[in-house]
């Protein structure tokens, strides 16, 4: 019988699942607004609905394997989640005991931006690179490492937390409690502050990008500072971990050719000359889809080990 995933990325906002193949296709997705209080039930209630749906749409003959999820959340090795900024109900419960017991089929979590990783590294950027580093430049800046291969957790599932980085101590207030994080620096979200900030009337990243095309001088300045503070970012992480690669994704990499002059320079100033020519930066090719492959991957290998 084929075997299927049902792969669920959730969102503060949406919740998507995909009926997903061993070779990585998406046979069928849905998407759903996530639900508003996200209690724990409400969470079961929706995710067993959409299930059915996705089955639904699947050959009679496939077997589902496992569930995987992408939570914007720290997954310790239990399965427990921790830090759930979007979701608070979520803190601290055992979503995977949960799960288990909803849909009686073994579960996978892991960390949204530790999938998106997993995801380029199974199908896309990353593709048969052992050690490299992902940003994610979305409504926050997510991180992924790999090093030896092997997506890196940490004990707590907390490593690779790259948006909140410091990059100004005194600087700009963020979600996580300090100030000055890369994420209030190289988001979609603080890119359309400082657009404000340099006196711009602009309502998203995309239209900052625009001007920047036009030659507008504020959002020449936004994209500069953007640009070097997360090649300081990278910088640093290069001379941490020797990458052979870095892969920039989310919907603000599209502005790629406004910010990727002053992030390359501060690399190359910070960083020291070997592991700075190492380091090869690429954009994602799996846009959306990263993490929810990801997890995708995540719940093949716990069925095949
Ligand atoms: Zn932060």
């Amino acid at each position: 019988m084929p075997d299927r995933v049902l792969a669920v990325d959730l969102g503060g906002t949406n919740i998507r699942m995909a009926a997903v193949a061993p070779e990585g296709v998406i046979l069928h997705q849905i998407k759903n607004p996530t639900p508003n209080p996200c209690t724990l039930d409400a969470l079961l209630d929706l995710s067993a609905q959409m299930a059915d749906e996705c089955r639904a749409a699947l050959h009679s003959g496939d077997e589902i394997l496992g569930v995987a999820y992408g939570v914007p959340a720290n997954v310790t090795s239990n399965g427990v989640l921790q830090g759930f900024a979007n979701i608070p109900a979520l803190n601290g419960v055992d979503l995977r005991s949960a799960l288990r017991d909803k849909f009686e089929l073994p579960i996978t979590i892991e960390n949204d931006a530790t999938a998106a990783a997993i995801g380029e590294h199974w199908l896309g950027a990353a593709k048969g690179i052992d050690n490299w580093i992902m940003v994610t430049l979305g409504t926050g800046v997510g991180g992924g490492i790999f090093v030896n291969g092997e997506p890196l957790r940490g004990p707590d599932g907390g490593a690779a937390k790259i948006g909140h980085i410091c990059v100004e101590p005194d600087g700009h207030p963020c979600g996580c409690g300090s100030n000055g994080c890369i994420e209030q620096y190289a988001s979609a979200t603080a890119m359309e502050r400082m657009a404000k900030e340099a006196g711009m009337e602009t309502t998203n990243s995309h239209e900052v990008f625009d001007a920047w095309k036009n030659g507008d001088e504020p959002a020449k300045s936004v994209f500069e500072r953007m640009g070097r503070y997360l090649g300081i970012t990278l910088g640093g992480l290069v001379n941490t971990f020797n990458p052979e690669l870095i892969v920039i994704g989310g919907g603000a990499a599209a502005a790629w050719d406004a910010f990727i002059a002053p992030l390359n320079a501060e690399i190359k100033y910070r960083a020291f000359d070997g592991s700075a020519a190492r380091a090869r930066i690429v954009k994602g090719m799996l846009g959306d889809d990263a993490g929810i492959l990801g997890a995708a991957r995540s719940a093949f290998l716990e069925a095949t080990s």
